[in-house]
């Protein structure tokens, strides 16, 4: 199915009932609007969102007027467009790398969002970028959480420091990054717990790690197919740890896309990189320019 599949084909119906018209009016966009209105909300992108993007859209498109050529659905496909991308937060929000020493990339998220997985495929995707990467097992509630980055880390050929789970995460962090300065590695890339909720225990045991590594990035690593409720935990974390960006997981899944469209807009924070499958090349950089573009159809 192509991506964001209901969102595209509610938007559609909006452009459909302006066909025939000359000119954009104050008249013929209210039922348009009320089409885009109803598909972002399907989407599960919060109202005040969607109360802002449909007000933009609307004010824009009433003020275009005749121009030559261009149809009237063509211009509120090419203004939603233009507000879709800002919404998503308009440029590419890069990774950001140590000046010197190693880069330290803090990875945090609730279980089964992904978090493991994305450890792995972050060090798949800086390799190709030519760095050198490894992986810090900093989850020491579950044992299978940290076997299963050392199986992840060799499925990418990157190193895995782990230190079993009676050394608090901290520690753990702290010797993992001693030992990437020894060996001049440039990204280190640690795993933190994952909880069924976001409760005090996690949040300030993130916040120890935090201070003890000092990291270049803190990415909040978010499920897709939670819609805005994404939105929210990127929120919370960043209000509560502050955060540098979050991950988007799973959209290749049947997400509706309420959470690529609201984590910038409600959090302040933007999304870096998104996970598009479960092999470890599925992870690329979040481009609001081609999203929308995907979006649109
Ligand atoms: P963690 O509990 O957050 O560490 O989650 P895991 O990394 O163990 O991932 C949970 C499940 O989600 C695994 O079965 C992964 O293969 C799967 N998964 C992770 N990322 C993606 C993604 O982008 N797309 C899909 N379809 N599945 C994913």
């Amino acid at each position: 199915a192509e991506m964001f599949g209901q969102l595209t084909s509610g938007l559609e119906a909006a452009w459909s009932k302006l066909r025939g018209q000359e000119v954009l009016t104050k008249e013929n966009i209210v039922e348009p609007m009320r089409d885009i209105r109803r598909a972002l909300l399907e989407a599960d992108v919060s109202l005040p969102v969607v109360r802002r993007f449909v007000q933009s859209v609307s004010d824009q498109a009433v003020g275009v007027g005749l121009i030559r050529g261009v149809r009237p659905d063509q211009q509120l496909v090419k203004i939603v467009h233009g507000e879709l991308v800002k919404l998503m937060g308009g440029e590419v929000s890069e990774l950001v790398f140590a000046k010197s020493g190693p880069t330290v990339i803090l990875l945090a998220g609730l279980q089964g969002v992904g978090k493991t997985t994305v450890c792995a495929k972050l060090a798949f995707y800086l390799k190709k970028l030519g760095k050198s990467c490894m992986l810090v097992a900093g989850d020491v509630y579950r044992p299978a959480a940290i076997d299963q980055l050392v199986i992840l880390g060799k499925q990418v050929d990157v190193p895995v420091y782990t230190a079993g789970t009676d050394v608090k995460p901290s520690e753990i962090a702290k010797q993992g990054l001693e030992k990437a300065r020894k060996n001049n590695i440039d990204v280190v890339i640690v795993d933190t717990a994952g909880r069924l909720q976001i409760d005090k225990t996690m949040m300030d045991e993130l916040k120890e790690v935090k201070q003890a590594i000092n990291p270049t990035e803190v990415l909040l690593v978010v499920d897709a197919m939670t819609g805005q409720e994404a939105a929210a935990l990127v929120t919370t974390f960043n209000l509560e740890v502050g955060i540098t960006g979050a991950i988007l997981t799973k959209l290749d899944g049947d997400s509706r896309g309420g959470a690529a469209l609201s984590v910038k807009e409600v959090s302040g924070k933007p999304i870096k990189l998104v996970g598009r499958g479960e092999r470890m090349e599925d992870l690329e950089p979040f481009y609001p320019e081609r999203m929308a573009g995907r979006i649109l159809g």
